[in-house]
């Protein structure tokens, strides 16, 4: 056993976001989140010292987790070695190519047949320097995933789960709303990590439910739009759209979809913004 791994516990580093959670209470209902685990693969992203990971290999039919740190990934396969059930890659989360680990698998020997693995369920007390990137990749590949249960900083799970209107919403709100029902299930005070933050963490549910083809808005121009959109935070959306769209074309989007021009996006809903997109959408494939 290599002893400068397994012998001491390392300094944590705060550059990589570690805070560990030092309660198995917590950890025990941040997992029992997820609802039942015991048909499906979860990915854990950052396990760090393991307390979520101790408790998912019992109860998962596969566990993937992945973690940057060399020294931790060395002693999480140090700990969890005997499990059969686990895979512990050690990479950078925001590098995974979630295609070749999620995406359709050669059938059983058979030519010519593939099979589409059930989505995935994801776990995570995440770094919080790369939150709002990890959350965009996740949607980006949301096709194989079905839950996200993740603890962020209390901030960033209040803009999230923002609702139109409010003073926390915008393009992360209208992002993720866009793909999955968000919970805010609950939230923790610093010292239930060592060393403690300096902020109080929120664990999130997102199940997945994208509503693209609903607001018939499928492709990544939408969400083009959203940012767009929102550009310019004190802008009205007239402002933040003219950059792209000529003044008339813009007017005739507005009026169709029942906004005003002095409107901010702020304030629009989902089904407002896919309506303006959808007219400036129509009115380009009829120019
Ligand atoms: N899950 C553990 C817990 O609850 O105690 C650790 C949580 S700690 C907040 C975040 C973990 O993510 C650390 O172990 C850190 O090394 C890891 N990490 C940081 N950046 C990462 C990245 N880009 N990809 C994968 N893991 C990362």
């Amino acid at each position: 056993m290599p002893r400068a791994i397994s012998a001491r516990r390392p300094q944590a580093k705060p550059k990589l976001g570690q805070h560990f959670l030092a309660s198995q209470e917590w950890a025990g209902r941040i997992v029992d989140a997820l609802g039942d685990t015991s048909e499906s693969t979860v990915l854990e992203i950052g396990p760090g010292r393991g307390i979520l990971t101790s408790l998912l290999v019992p109860r998962t039919r596969r566990l993937i987790a992945v973690e940057i740190d060399r020294v931790l990934a060395a002693q999480l396969r140090l700990k969890f070695g005997m499990a059969r059930n686990i895979e512990i890659i050690e990479a950078d989360i925001l590098a995974i190519d979630f295609d070749s680990l999620f995406g359709l698998k050669p059938g059983l020997g058979r030519p010519g047949i593939e099979i589409k693995p059930d989505p995935a369920k994801v776990v995570g007390n995440l770094p919080y320097y790369i939150t709002s990137d990890i959350l965009l990749r996740l949607f980006e590949y949301s096709k194989y995933f079905e839950t996200i249960v993740i603890m962020v900083q209390r901030e960033v799970a209040d803009r999230v789960a923002a609702a139109p209107g409010s003073r926390d919403y915008g393009l992360l709100s209208a992002t993720a709303q866009l793909y999955a029902r968000v919970e805010k299930l609950f939230t923790l005070p610093p010292g239930a990590f060592s060393p403690p933050p300096k902020v109080h963490s929120t664990v999130l549910r997102l199940t997945m439910e994208p509503r693209q083809q609903e607001l018939d808005v499928a492709g990544d121009g939408f969400i083009d739009f959203l940012r767009l959109s929102f550009g310019q935070k004190r802008k009205t959306l007239w402002n933040n759209l003219k950059t792209k769209y000529v003044e008339p074309r813009l007017k005739q989007a507005l009026a169709e979809a029942h906004v005003v021009p002095a409107a901010r996006a702020e304030t629009l809903s989902l089904e407002e913004s896919a309506a303006i997109y959808r007219a400036l959408r129509s009115s380009a494939q009829g120019s």
